[in-house]
């Protein structure tokens, strides 16, 4: 299992409760789509029991910080962030735009994106795309995470 967030935006309770749901769920990588904002939420993932690998969003000015905080916890870069794992392409990126051009170019398996608050998870063209929505909860007052299985191919988004 993949644990995605996006958007957690210094909310320390709702990384808390992901980084909880992500161990629980045996998730053998963690995703962050960008904007964390303070490098001192990142600490929280310190108790995930899977690495961690994210990008920066618009809202992550804090970039040296936010590299420094991530040493031990896994790789933070530029959008986009492509990987292979569970012998599946993932394209990583923040923007909700990029995300959806990066789906149409089929650069990867599956694209993550964030951005918009708003949780997605859809299949294009053969193209698994999933926004876990805002982890942070600030924008629209719930706050929520994806579930990615990739043997099946599939994803849920779940309610923190
Ligand atoms: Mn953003």
């Amino acid at each position: 299992m993949i644990g995605i967030l996006s958007d957690s935006h210094d909310n320390l309770t709702r990384v808390r409760e992901a980084v909880r749901l992500f161990n629980d769920a045996g998730c053998d990588l963690v995703i962050h789509a960008g904007d964390f904002v303070a490098p001192f939420a990142v600490e929280e993932l310190r108790n995930l029991k899977a690495p961690v690998k994210a990008v920066y969003g618009n809202c992550d000015g804090e970039r040296a910080g936010l590299a420094r905080a991530f040493q031990g916890i896994g790789e933070i870069g530029d959008a986009p962030l492509a990987f292979v794992h569970a012998g599946l392409r993932f394209v990583v990126c923040h923007l909700d735009s990029a995300g959806a051009l990066l789906a149409a170019r089929k650069a990867g398996d599956i694209v993550v994106f964030g951005h918009s608050h708003r949780a997605l998870v859809e299949s294009r063209d053969g193209v698994l795309v999933v926004n876990p929505g805002e982890t942070g909860g600030w924008l629209r007052g719930k706050s929520t995470v994806a579930l990615l299985d990739p043997a099946g191919r599939t994803a849920e988004i779940v309610t923190l």
